[in-house]
C-alpha cells in the first residue's frame, strides 16, 4: 500500500483504473515508474515489434494476449477515452 493514501483514495483509484485502463494500462501501472515509462514509448514509437514487447512484459508477469497489445499500442484500448 502507498504511504499516506487513504482506504478511500485507494477505492476512488481502484475504480477509476479498473474502468479507465484496459489489461496492458493496469500492467503498466504495476510496475516501477520509469520500466513503465520505458514499455509506454516502446508501445508508442513502435520501433520494437509488439510482440517483442509483450514477451518483456510476460517475464514481469504480465499475462495478456497479443490482441490488447497491439490495440493498446494504437490507442483502440479502454486506455483512451
Ligand atoms: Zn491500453
Amino acid at each position: 500500500m502507498v504511504k499516506g493514501m487513504g482506504i478511500k483514495d485507494e477505492l476512488e483509484a481502484e475504480v477509476h483504473l479498473g474502468v479507465q485502463r484496459c489489461k496492458v494500462g493496469k500492467f503498466l501501472d504495476t510496475l516501477d515508474p520509469k520500466d513503465a515509462a520505458e514499455l509506454q514509448q516502446a508501445f508508442e514509437s513502435q520501433i520494437y515489434p509488439i510482440e517483442a514487447v509483450r514477451r518483456v512484459m510476460l517475464k514481469r508477469g504480465f499475462d495478456g494476449g497479443s490482441t490488447i497489445c497491439h490495440r493498446h499500442a494504437h490507442r483502440s484500448c479502454s486506455c483512451v477515452d
